[in-house]
């Protein structure tokens, strides 16, 4: 075989292989199971860090040989397809991923990059640090202060709709009482997002009584988490203990004109929404560094499962002028443990 069939050949390989991970991570109905080697329901068949790994191995074989990138290749794409058993959500705004980033040099490097095209007079960039909370992404849609809608991120641009589930989450305000107060207004159209996810001890708890009823274990949280949410019969949701973090607001129709992305976070908490509080701002590259260090000590102590640390610019003109990629914002990076 010539060399360019083998890398051809390679290439194939690893989307394939992508493509089936992915299924089984984002997509899957493991209530119904039809892959008996996944035991017990909802696993995604390999660890993240080998998911990952070969991630790495396509990309880098794409960036070697550019010519061979397709549109539907998994490296240019957000999340997994969403499932048929739900009903579709088509969102104005996608939602993205996120661009890991596994070291120092590697966070210095976006440092470096963001005060490139902030141009030098930016001066010292503002950060916040938050934790990356392992669960499932989701969007909850306001109309005149009253929840309507609530999805999954599903392919980013179609998410699934999850609505029923959602309401039996009681961290997912049903009504928003106090926009007037918070906002100045009332909006017509309010969308939040965050994580939906499952404790530590709530796991261990959800896993005791499946035991006793003679049902497989969950064998993590996320797995729980997803398990539980994407169901079409929201009283086995209502049963398991869920919880929800938001970390943003969408701009669209009327909305306040903030300045930071921690102001937008202040009041998401005065609307009652739930956030992480381990969420902290930083001025300059070395405080961040601080910063993503205490994290990095802090989850160890948490009931809660994380699998890194985001960094974004707090600026809100200045994550516009940043930008997105099709895939990823340009204001923002996760650092994987
Ligand atoms: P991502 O790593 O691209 O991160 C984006 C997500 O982070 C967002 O959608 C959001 O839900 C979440 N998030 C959590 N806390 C956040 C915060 N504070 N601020 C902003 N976002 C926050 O996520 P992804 O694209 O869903 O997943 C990619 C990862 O999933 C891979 O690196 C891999 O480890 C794992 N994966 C594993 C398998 C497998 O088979 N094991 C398959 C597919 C994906």
């Amino acid at each position: 075989m010539r060399i360019q069939e083998h890398i051809e050949e390679k290439i194939k390989g690893l989307r394939e292989k992508i493509a089936v991970y992915n299924y089984y991570y984002y997509t899957a109905d493991f209530s119904k199971c039809c892959y008996p080697e996944l035991d017990p329901p909802d696993s995604p068949g390999i660890s993240d860090a080998e998911f990952d790994a070969l991630m790495r191995e396509l990309t880098e074989l794409e960036a070697k040989h550019s010519h061979l990138i397709t549109p539907d290749s998994p490296t240019q794409r957000v999340g997994g397809e969403p499932s048929k058993k739900f009903k579709k959500v088509e969102r104005e705004v996608p939602m993205l991923s996120l661009e890991a980033v596994r070291s120092k040099a590697a966070i210095v490097a976006f440092d470096k990059n963001v005060r490139k095209v902030l141009s030098e007079e930016a001066g010292d960039v503002i950060y916040t640090v938050e934790l990356k909370i392992d669960g499932l992404a989701v969007e909850l849609e306001y109309e005149d202060g009253v929840f309507v809608r609530g999805s999954t991120r599903g392919n980013g641009l179609i998410g699934e709709d999850i609505t029923e589930n959602l309401k039996t989450v009681q961290a997912v305000p049903l009504t928003l009482y106090k926009p007037k107060l918070v906002l100045g207004f009332m909006p017509k159209k309010f969308i939040v997002r965050g994580e939906v996810f499952m404790s530590k001890s709530g796991l261990k708890a959800l896993n005791k009584v499946r035991e006793k009823n003679g049902e497989k274990l969950y064998p993590d949280t996320r797995s729980a988490a997803s398990a539980t949410l994407r169901r079409l019969d929201p009283g086995v949701t209502a049963k398991s203990p869920l919880n929800m973090f938001c970390y943003g607001v969408v701009p669209v129709g009327k909305y306040k004109p903030y300045a930071h992305g921690s102001e937008v976070l202040g009041d998401l908490n005065f609307l009652d929404f739930n956030l992480n509080k381990h969420t902290e701002s930083y001025k300059g590259i070395d405080n961040m560094l601080n910063g993503v260090k205490e994290l990095k000590h802090k989850r160890r102590e948490l009931d809660y499962d994380v699998d890194g640390v985001v960094i974004k610019v707090d600026t809100i003109p200045e994550q516009e002028k940043l930008g997105n990629s099709a895939k990823a914002p340009n204001w923002a990076v996760a650092v994987k443990f």
